[in-house]
C-alpha cells in the first residue's frame, strides 16, 4: 500500500529529522577507499551512502566512441540492489542511464579533457546506501576520486541538493540538502553543481515547482552548503596525501 503524503515536512522551522532549513546532514568525505583504482572516495550525506572509484586515461572500447581530440570522461552511476528499503533489481534501468549521461556531462566540465586524447577515463559511482540527493553525493565522490587519481582538473565539482517542503499549512519553504521523506512528499526537488572556483554552474535539475524568488532563495542556501563541501573535499585530498608522506 502506498505511503499517505505527511500533513507536513516542517513544523516550525523544523524538519521531520529536527534539521532547520538550511542544515545539511552530517557529512563525511573520505578518499582513498579503494586500492585497486587509480582514484576513489567515498561520501556520506546522513544515511546516504556512495562510493566512488575512476580508472584512466586507458583505451576507449566501443571504439567509435574514441575523440581525437580529447578523453571522454564516462561516469557509470549504479544503485546497489540492498541499498534502497525495497530491493531494486540490478543493473542499469532508465533511470541509472540518465543519471549516468548527466554526470558524466558534469564531471566532464571540470578535466582538461584534451590532455588525453582517444582515451577514456572510467567513474564508477555506486551508491551503497540511498536517502536521496544519491546523485549530488556520486559528483562529490567522483570529484575527490578524479582529484586523487591525480588527473589535471581546471576545478573541483561541488555538489547539493535543495528543495521546497510543506509546513502544517501547506505553504511551502526552502530547504537544503533533501532527504528520502522531502523528496518523496516534497513540493521541489533540484539537484546542483558547481566549479566553486570558476563559479562556474554544471548541473541543475529539478523536479516539481519553484517560483523565481524561491528558486533563489534555494541557490543561496545550497551556495553556503558548497563552501562546507568543497572544504571537506581539500581536506579528505590533503589528509591522504599528508598521510602518504609521512
Ligand atoms: N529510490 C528508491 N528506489 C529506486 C530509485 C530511487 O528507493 O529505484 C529512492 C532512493 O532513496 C533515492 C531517492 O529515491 O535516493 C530519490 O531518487 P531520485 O531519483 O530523486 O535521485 P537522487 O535524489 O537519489 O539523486
Amino acid at each position: 500500500m502506498a505511503e499517505e503524503r505527511p500533513k507536513y515536512l516542517i513544523k516550525a522551522g523544523k524538519r521531520l529529522d529536527g534539521r532547520k532549513p538550511g542544515d545539511a546532514r552530517p557529512m563525511k568525505i573520505e578518499t582513498g577507499v579503494i586500492e585497486n583504482a587509480e582514484g576513489s572516495a567515498m561520501v556520506e550525506f546522513g544515511k546516504t551512502k556512495v562510493v566512488a572509484a575512476v580508472y584512466g586515461p586507458r583505451d576507449i572500447h566501443p571504439k567509435h566512441m574514441m575523440r581525437s581530440n580529447r578523453t571522454l570522461v564516462r561516469a557509470r552511476y549504479d544503485m546497489l540492489p540492498f541499498s534502497v528499503e525495497d530491493r531494486k533489481r540490478p543493473g542499469p534501468g532508465r533511470r541509472e542511464r540518465e543519471i549516468s549521461k548527466v554526470l558524466s556531462e558534469t564531471l566532464n566540465t571540470a578535466v582538461f579533457v584534451e590532455k588525453f586524447p582517444r582515451t577514456a577515463i572510467d567513474v564508477f559511482i555506486s551508491v551503497i546506501q540511498a536517502d536521496a540527493s544519491t546523485r549530488v553525493a556520486g559528483l562529490n565522490a567522483a570529484s575527490v576520486a578524479m582529484a586523487d587519481a591525480g588527473l589535471p582538473m581546471r576545478d573541483l565539482v561541488v555538489s547539493t541538493s535543495f528543495g521546497k517542503i510543506h509546513d502544517e499549512k501547506g505553504k511551502g519553504h526552502m530547504v537544503v540538502d533533501v532527504f528520502k521523506p522531502e523528496d518523496n512528499w516534497g513540493m521541489a526537488d533540484i539537484a546542483y553543481a558547481k566549479l566553486p572556483n570558476l563559479d562556474k554552474y554544471v548541473l541543475l535539475q529539478m523536479d516539481g515547482n519553484v517560483t523565481k524568488d524561491e528558486f533563489f532563495k534555494g541557490l543561496e542556501m545550497a551556495d553556503k552548503s558548497l563552501d562546507d563541501i568543497y572544504k571537506a573535499q581539500v581536506a579528505a585530498l590533503k589528509k591522504k596525501y599528508m598521510e602518504g608522506s609521512k
